[in-house]
C-alpha cells in the first residue's frame, strides 16, 4: 500500500468523470514535459506560459474556481476545497511555482466571490472561461502582515467615480491578470477599506518588476490616477476587512498541500537514490541512521496528509455556528509547511550530493520548501491566532454531531459567507479526548495522552500570567505546544477514518512525543518560566516514546523500504 501521491497509478480522491479528467491530463502535461524541461525552466526561471495555456484550454481553472451559480450549466464547475487541496498537491508535486499560479488565483477571486458585485462576479466567470488568471493585491512593501497601514488610495471624483493611486508589492500573476483585487483605502474622510479591481492591461496599471527571482510572477505594480468606476468596486468598510481576511482564511489552507506535494516527489527521488547506492558494499538503506532518516521523514509526511485530510471536512463544512476551521487551517498551514521543512532535511542529510544536482526535483525542492511556511501569515503570526482558542479547546469543549468525510460535489459557499472575523473567543470545539481514547492501547498514544494531561493541568494550575502572555518569546512554544496537540487530534481522526494500519499510528506518535517535549524544554528555559511551570515540563520531558523493534521493521520493509523504484517522472 503506497500512500503518497504516484501520478503513475494515481488515487483519485474525487471520483467524478470531470474531476478524474482534470487530474490526469495535468499528470499528462507535466509528464509529457518531462524533468530534464521541468527543471531546466526553473533553473532559467522561466514564467510558464505553457502552464497556463494549458490550464486555459483546458478549462482547468475555469471548472476550478467558478461555483455552480456561475459556470453556465458545466457540470464539472464548482469551488470544492477538497479538490482544490487535490489539485494544490498534484501541482506542486512537479513544481511549487505552478501551483503559486493557482494559489495567488484563488486568492485573487476571494473577494470576488465575496463581493454583492455580480458584474465583477459574471467578468470573473467570463475571464476564468477564457482561460485567465487571477492576482491579489493586498501586500505593499513597507507594511508586511500590518495591512491596517495600508496606503493605497481610492480618491472620488466629481462624477461618481474615483481615481486609485498606490503601490503594491509581492503580488503574483500580476504580470497577466486582468483582474486583480486590490486593497486600499477611500480618502473621502471616511478612511473605508475597500476592495476594488485593477486589470494589468490598463495604462494607469505601472507593472515595475518581478521582485524575486523566480519562474513565478511576483509583481510590484503601480496605480497612477487609475480609473475605478462603481463596477470595480469589490467591498467597502468592515465587509472589505472582512474579505481581506477571509480570504487569507482560504489561501492558506491550500498552503498545506503545496508543501505535501514537494515533500512526496523528493521522497520518491530520495529513497530511490539511496537504496540503490552501495557503499562500503552494502546499501546506504541498511546503515540505522539512515533507514531512522527515511523512516521519519515518511511518518511525518503520513502526518501531514492525514491532518490537511481531515481538516478539509472540517472547512468544507463550516458555517456560521461551527467555526472550527478557524484553528484548523492555521494549524494546518503552520505545522503542514513546517513539517515539509523537516522532511526535507532528513533526506537531504542522507542523499547529500545527489540533492544538489539541477536535474532532480529535490534540488527545486530545497530551495523551495522553506517558502510556505513564511507566506499568508508567518508561522509567528498563526501560532499568535491559535492561541486565542486554546481555551475553549481544552476547558469549554462542545457537544458537536460527528463530522463525516466529505467528498460531495457541492460548492463550498459558506467560504465566501464567513461573515465577521472577530468573536474567535466564542469558537468552541469537540472534546479532543475520546478520539485519543479509541487509540490508547497503543504505546504511544497513552504516552502521548499522559504528556497532554500534564499540559493541560500546567495551563490550569501554573498557566502563563499577564506577562508571560504578553511575551511573544514565551507564549510562542507554548501556542506550538498546543498545535502538537490538534495536530494529533485530527491525525487520529483520519486514522480512524482511512483504517490506518496501527503499526503505522503508533510509529508517528514517537516523533510528536519527541516534538511535544521539544517544545516543553524550549518553555523550561526560557528566563521567565516560573518553578512550577518548569516542573510540569519536566514531568513532559521525561515521557519517552516506547519503542518496538518489531514494528518498526514492519514499517520499514511494509511501507518505507518499499518505496525504492515506485516512481520516477519521465525524463
Ligand atoms: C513569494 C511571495 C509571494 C507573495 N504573494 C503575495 C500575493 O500574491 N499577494 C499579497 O498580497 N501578498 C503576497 N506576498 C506577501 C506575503 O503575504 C507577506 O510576505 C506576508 O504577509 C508577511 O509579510 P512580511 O513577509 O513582510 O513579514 P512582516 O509582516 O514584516 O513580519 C515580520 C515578523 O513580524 C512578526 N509579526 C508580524 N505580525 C505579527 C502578528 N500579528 N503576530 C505575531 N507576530 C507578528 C513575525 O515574527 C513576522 O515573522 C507574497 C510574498 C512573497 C515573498
Amino acid at each position: 500500500m503506497n500512500y503518497l501521491l504516484q501520478p503513475k497509478k494515481y488515487q483519485h480522491l474525487i471520483s467524478d468523470a470531470g474531476s478524474k479528467a482534470i487530474m490526469e491530463k495535468t499528470i499528462h502535461f507535466f509528464e509529457s514535459l518531462g524533468k530534464t524541461r521541468l527543471t531546466d525552466d526553473f533553473h532559467k526561471k522561466v514564467w510558464y506560459k505553457n502552464f497556463v495555456e494549458f490550464v486555459g484550454k483546458e478549462q482547468i481553472f475555469a471548472k476550478l474556481l467558478t461555483p455552480k451559480a456561475y459556470a453556465n450549466g458545466d457540470p464539472d464547475c464548482r469551488w470544492d476545497t477538497a479538490r482544490n487541496a487535490e489539485y494544490s498537491e498534484l501541482l506542486a508535486f512537479y513544481g511549487s511555482g505552478y501551483w503559486y499560479c493557482f494559489q495567488v488565483s484563488i486568492l485573487g477571486l476571494g473577494p470576488i466571490w465575496m463581493s454583492p458585485n455580480e458584474t465583477a462576479k459574471k467578468k470573473a466567470a467570463a475571464l476564468l472561461k477564457k482561460g485567465g488568471i487571477f492576482a491579489f493585491g493586498l501586500s505593499e512593501r513597507s507594511k508586511g502582515a500590518d495591512i491596517y497601514s495600508t496606503e493605497t488610495a481610492l480618491t472620488p471624483a466629481s462624477d461618481g467615480t474615483w481615481t486609485a493611486n498606490g503601490e503594491k508589492y509581492y503580488i503574483g500573476n500580476g504580470n497577466e491578470a486582468q483582474m486583480v483585487s486590490t486593497f486600499g483605502k477611500v480618502k473621502d474622510g471616511t478612511d473605508d477599506y475597500v476592495f476594488f479591481v485593477t486589470d494589468y492591461l490598463n495604462k494607469a496599471y505601472e507593472l515595475k518588476k518581478n521582485v524575486i527571482s523566480h519562474q513565478q510572477y511576483v509583481s510590484n505594480f503601480a496605480l497612477h490616477d487609475y480609473p475605478i468606476t462603481e463596477d470595480d468596486i469589490l467591498s467597502r468598510g468592515s465587509h472589505a476587512w472582512d474579505c481581506a481576511l477571509n480570504t487569507v482564511n482560504i489561501g492558506k489552507f491550500n498552503i498545506g498541500p503545496c508543501s505535501i506535494g514537494m515533500a512526496e516527489h523528493s521522497f520518491y527521488e530520495a529513497i530511490t537514490h539511496a537504496s540503490n547506492r552501495m557503499l562500503y558494499g552494502r546499501r546506504v538503506t541498511d546503515m540505522p541512521h539512515v533507514r531512522r532518516n527515511f523512516m521519519e521523514a515518511w511518518l511525518r509526511l503520513m502526518g501531514m496528509k492525514l491532518y490537511q485530510r481531515r481538516a478539509t471536512d472540517y472547512f468544507r463544512n463550516a458555517a456560521k455556528d461551527d467555526r472550527r476551521y478557524m484553528l484548523y487551517n492555521p494549524t494546518s498551514k503552520m505545522k503542514v509547511t513546517l513539517q515539509a521543512e523537516e522532511v526535507i532535511n532528513l533526506l537531504w542529510d542522507v542523499i547529500a550530493a545527489k540533492g544538489f544536482e539541477k536535474d532532480t526535483y529535490f534540488f527545486t525542492a530545497t530551495s523551495e520548501v522553506r517558502g510556505p511556511s513564511k507566506l499568508e501569515g508567518t508561522v509567528h503570526v498563526n501560532v499568535q491566532l491559535i492561541r486565542k482558542f486554546m481555551k475553549n479547546y481544552f476547558f469549554n469543549p462542545k457537544a458537536y454531531d460527528p463530522m463525516a468525510p466529505d467528498f460531495s460535489d457541492k460548492d463550498d459557499l459558506f467560504i465566501f459567507d464567513q461573515g465577521p472575523t472577530g468573536g474567535l473567543g466564542k469558537v468552541a470545539f469537540h472534546d479532543y479526548l475520546p478520539t485519543f481514547k479509541k487509540f490508547a492501547d497503543l504505546p504511544n498514544i497513552n504516552c502521548f495522552m499522559k504528556q497532554i494531561g500534564h499540559f493541560k493541568e500546567m495551563l490550569e494550575k501554573a498557566g502563563p500570567d499577564k506577562a508571560q502572555d504578553m511575551d511573544s518569546s514565551f507564549s510562542l512554544p507554548l501556542g506550538e505546544m498546543f498545535s502538537v496537540v490538534v495536530y494529533g487530534q485530527l491525525i487520529l481522526e483520519q486514522c480512524e477514518l482511512s483504517k490506518i494500519d496501527q503499526d503505522i499510528v503508533n510509529q508517528m506518535f514517537d516523533f510528536m512525543i519527541r516534538d511535544f517535549s521539544r517544545f516543553a524544554l524550549q518553555i523550561y528555559g526560557m528566563p521567565n518560566t516560573k518553578k512550577e511551570q518548569q516542573d510540569y515540563c519536566t514531568k513532559i520531558m521525561l515521557i519517552a516514546a516506547q519503542g518496538d523493534a518489531a514494528q518498526y521493521d514492519r514499517v520499514w520493509e511494509t511501507y518505507v523500504a518499499a518505496l525504492d523504484g515506485e516512481y520516477a517522472m519521465n525524463e
